[in-house]
């Protein structure tokens, strides 16, 4: 970009709320500047007098913006507007995807030896001897040049971010490259990476994001190992639980190849990525914060019940014994199981389908024992870019094939769930917005690509198409209408395609007569309806959403006895085993849950 474009172009500004529990933290702040990167304008982001590059990772997380602040973006250059207008809803969507870390409620248990008590990562039982982490620094004569280090860093980071681009590593690593990236333009040397180093972490300490000072000596430690410094860690050949201060990201997917039990870190939060990649590779871990903790050949950690006990007695390991075993048989039984039908104690027959949202995870339903497809969220293979239509039909062909039973929705965009190539609107209240269904309105060729691409897919095979965001009778007539005018136009067989909805604005419940007569079956979209029911925004950050209300049951009891056509259920409460009797009393025979769900919710299912 030339001085004259700066110079004489407009400025554009925005004020961008942190909005996210988290803060805007590393994972988001990485995705924003990698979409702002690709803005040919100068961008600034302002809190508190405080100016930085916006397209600097690094610069940008040392506004430690947290909860409830807010920063000014200024853009100026070529394409000034556009970057303002669509980082904006970038932020935004940003923010709402961004969910808050779970806290995982401690299960009672009582020991008879000392216990220390820490914060859950990950729950389950680890027994086996302490071993408190150490590594030793040997330097070999480095075959490259520092610019040459950071390079293979750069190259080493994409590769790990595209081999794990659907998993949560996917981002941490995305993340890692966009500081690494912002970090080679403050050092020429490794000393003066060292420095910026050090210079991060003073400016991230006691905040938020202080446990992200990790990722910035994982990238030194990735750099300097280009430049013949390497570290070795000698773990334990034998069951051990690991004992450190913290633990760089990349580390624990090194871990995962030792026989490590269970993981105690000391000075780490359950937000920083070594927590997050604990948790997702399942190990049992704490946080325990306490720099005398004992060393013990026998150590016992109850993770589930946040307990550390460095000398269980008999009775205490026969007790976590029988709770492992109890633990690992039951998810083994059910596992084994998944392919077998679910019938309830008195023999009703349940079907368990699945929520998908690509080819990938409709492969992965089928070998978790998914009966078929209840909910294909169709919006995932439109998030980045605007599929063409000879690949939608390929996808649709793909998923198409693997399972009998499939219900497929059409586009579910707009509220909190941006397309970020798709200007919408302003609109003060989104989520009442152009949402779901109501695209037909504002984007009728991209729905009627889709629907072609999915009546070409069939191909004559019985589908089902569903609706999102329903909210009357004349929304489904036209929307129906419009699906057969497709057919027509591009002369596709649909004599197999069944017509349904989303049960998820609760004026259907007010019209379910009327609905009888038009649709072929039901799906209630619990997360949305119950949002709808109570006027809270489904991912706000502070207002609580009650998640199994009195409310919410009497609203699916009333679809489920006025409907008399089939009904399922789509949302996240078909696979709480709380709800699950619950809804199976109520007559609901078929539940579509998230394919990691799929085996436990059989089981849950066997013992209704
Ligand atoms: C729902 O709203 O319950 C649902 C299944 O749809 P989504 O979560 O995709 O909005
Ligand atoms: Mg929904």
């Amino acid at each position: 970009m030339g001085i004259f474009d700066i110079l004489f172009s407009k400025t554009y500004s925005a004020v961008l709320h942190i909005s996210s529990a988290n803060g805007f933290h590393l994972r988001p702040a990485a995705r924003f500047v990698a979409k702002a990167k690709k803005f040919q304008a100068e961008m600034e982001a302002e809190n508190r007098g405080k100016s930085v590059n916006a397209k600097q990772l690094n610069a940008l997380l040392s506004l430690n913006l947290e909860p409830g602040d807010h920063f000014e973006l200024t853009c100026r250059g070529k394409d000034a507007q556009e970057a303002c207008d669509t980082l904006t809803e970038y932020f935004t969507s940003l923010m709402q995807d961004d969910r808050e870390i779970e806290l995982l409620s401690k299960t009672e248990e009582e020991y008879e030896a000392p216990a220390i008590s820490g914060e859950i990562i990950a729950g389950g039982i680890a027994m086996a001897p302490v071993w408190q982490y150490r590594e030793t620094e040997t330097e070999v004569e480095a075959k490259v040049s520092f610019e040459e280090a950071v390079s293979e860093s750069m190259k080493a980071l994409e590769i790990l971010h595209e081999t794990h681009r659907f998993q949560q590593q996917g981002e941490v690593y995305l993340a890692q490259k966009e500081l690494l990236d912002s970090l080679q333009a403050e050092a020429t040397s490794l000393e003066g990476l060292e420095e910026a180093v050090l210079r991060a972490e003073k400016a991230l300490s006691g905040g938020k994001l202080e446990a992200k000072v990790d990722d910035y000596y994982d990238i030194l430690h990735r750099v300097k190992s280009y430049l013949g410094y390497q570290t070795t860690v000698a773990y334990p050949k034998e069951p051990f639980i690991l004992i450190a201060d913290e633990l760089r990201p990349s580390q624990i997917e090194t871990l995962r190849q030792y026989p490590v039990a269970g993981v105690i870190l000391r000075h780490t939060t359950l937000a920083s990525h070594a927590a997050i990649l604990l948790r997702a590779a399942s190990i049992p871990s704490l946080i325990i914060e306490n720099d005398s903790l004992p060393e013990s050949n026998e150590a016992l950690l109850d993770a589930g019940s946040g307990l550390f006990i460095p000398t269980p007695t008999t009775q205490d390991r026969a007790k976590a014994e029988h709770k492992q075993t109890r633990h690992i048989l039951a998810k083994q039984d059910a596992f084994e199981k998944r392919f077998e039908p679910a019938r309830t104690k008195d023999n009703k027959p349940i079907q368990v389908f699945a929520n998908v949202t690509d080819t990938l995870s409709a492969k992965q339903a089928k070998e978790e024992g998914a009966e078929g497809i209840g909910l294909l969220r169709t919006e995932f293979l439109f998030k980045k870019e605007r599929p063409s239509f000879k690949s939608q039909v390929e996808t649709y062909t793909q998923i198409f094939t693997l399972f009998d039973e499939i219900t497929v929705r059409t586009l579910d965009v707009g509220g909190d769930k941006a397309l970020p190539y798709v200007q919408f609107p302003h609109e003060t209240n989104p989520f009442l917005g152009i949402r779901g269904i109501r695209l037909l309105q504002t984007h009728p060729d991209m729905i009627e690509e889709q629907i072609h691409a999915i009546f070409k897919a069939a191909n004559g095979k019985a589908i089902k198409l569903m609706f999102p965001m329903i909210s009357s009778v004349e929304e489904f007539n036209h929307a129906k209408a419009f699906s057969k005018e497709v057919a027509r136009k591009f002369q596709c067989d649909i004599d197999n395609i069944s017509f349904g909805i989303m049960v998820e604005v609760p004026s259907v419940l007010f019209a379910m007569e009327a609905f009888n007569t038009v649709v072929d079956f039901y799906s209630i979209g619990s997360n949305d309806l119950n949002q709808y029911l109570f006027a809270i925004e489904r991912t706000h950050p502070s207002l609580s959403l009650p998640s199994r209300s009195k409310v919410l049951f009497d609203a699916i009891e009333t679809i489920v006895t006025k409907a008399d056509k089939p009904v399922s259920i789509c949302g996240e409460l078909a696979g709480d085993p709380e709800a699950i009797p619950i809804l199976i009393e109520m007559g609901i025979e078929t539940l579509s849950v998230s394919p990691s769900a799929i085996a436990q919710t059989k089981e849950r299912i066997r013992n209704v």
